[in-house]
């Protein structure tokens, strides 16, 4: 399709482990189009990172590609070499991580670091790095460039250093950006702050936003469309408004009902009983279907496959018909 910049295709990763492997996705599919934000929602473990990651390129080491393609036009971002990885990393495809500090080297400066990422990215001279990272500095709100391009990180606060990880990330004008929790480590305060720095990224630049987040509310901000994921599947996956007033899925209707409510007093925050699978065996049927209270016999036999139930929306369970 025309606006569709990335596809991925049946994607499945295991994760070596001294215990055995670990199946983080499993057959995952979906396209992202230019411009388009998309959240990638579901409880810890379900895969959501790993996605990330992948379509960052930034797997770690125990990551294996059991099965799959990520497409970013004809070229297959997992079966780059490490010197055409290069061309696509950090330029085509940037990502903004949950700790702030992880991506930061605490010996150099943030000029120094920022101008690096300029220079080795996008060619460009000492000078035009550091004209083009206070640019990018003002834009995602940070006050008095020159000082944060003098300062380590330690002297930044953490809303602060994260601001400057989008500014190193948009700053190569990417295509996609992964941004992987990106306000969780930080304070509230700051965390409405830079979730309204990435709706305003969203509109004022031409980037297509991939938005990890196990916050359904957040989702809801930032999103177009949301991706529901579950035991490294995707389960359900529709535009925002559909998917959060119409959930198909039962996991969906379970995440849901768990957001906690303003009016409603709660003794206690409510989750979905019971535990998703264990990764490490095989799951015959839905991987949902110990939890769900609709499961009927053939939930426990068969996998149910995404479908496209109307243009836009899949869902992945034996309650619907293609
Ligand atoms: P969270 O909300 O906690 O960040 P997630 O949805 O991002 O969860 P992933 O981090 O992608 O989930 O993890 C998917 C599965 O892979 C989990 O079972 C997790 O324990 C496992 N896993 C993730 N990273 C590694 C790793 N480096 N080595 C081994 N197993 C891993
Ligand atoms: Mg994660």
């Amino acid at each position: 399709m025309k606006n569709t910049i990335l596809q991925v295709r049946d994607l499945s990763i295991v994760y070596d482990t001294p215990l055995g492997m670990i199946h983080a996705t499993s057959g995952v599919t979906f396209d992202v189009k230019r411009g388009e934000s998309i959240s990638l929602v579901g409880e810890s473990g379900s895969g959501k990172s790993t996605v990330g990651l992948a379509i960052a390129m930034a797997l770690p080491p125990n990551a294996r590609i059991v099965n799959g393609s990520i497409l970013y036009g004809d070229v297959d971002l997992l079966r780059l070499e490490e010197d055409e990885r290069r061309r696509y990393s950090g330029r085509e495809i940037s990502a903004v991580f949950q700790d702030p500090l992880a991506t930061l080297n605490p010996l150099f400066t943030i000029g120094e670091q920022m101008t690096d990422v300029l220079m080795s990215n996008l060619g460009l001279s000492k000078e035009e790095a550091v004209k083009r990272a206070k640019e990018f500095l003002k834009k995602v709100g940070l006050p008095d460039p020159e000082r944060i391009l003098r300062s380590f990180p330690h002297e930044l606060s953490g809303g602060m250093l994260q601001r400057v990880n989008i500014a190193i990330a948009t700053s190569t004008e990417p295509k996609i950006l992964v941004a992987d929790e990106p306000t969780t480590m930080l304070d509230v305060m700051s965390q409405a702050q830079i979730l309204e720095l990435f709706e305003e990224l969203k509109r004022d630049l031409d980037l297509a936003l991939l938005f990890i987040t196990h916050n359904l509310g957040v989702a809801s901000k930032i999103a177009d469309r949301i991706i529901v994921m579950y035991a490294g599947t995707i389960v359900e996956d529709g535009p925002v408004d559909d998917v959060l007033s119409k959930p198909l899925h039962p996991y969906t209707v379970g995440l849901l009902n768990c957001v906690p409510r303003i009016h409603v007093k709660e003794k206690r925050l409510k989750s979905i009983p019971g535990f998703p699978p264990d990764l490490s065996k095989p799951i015959n049927g839905c991987p949902f279907a110990d939890r769900c209270n609709e499961a009927s016999d053939v939930c426990r036999k068969a996998k149910p496959e995404l479908i496209e139930v109307v243009p836009g929306r899949r869902v992945a369970c034996f309650k619907y018909k293609g």
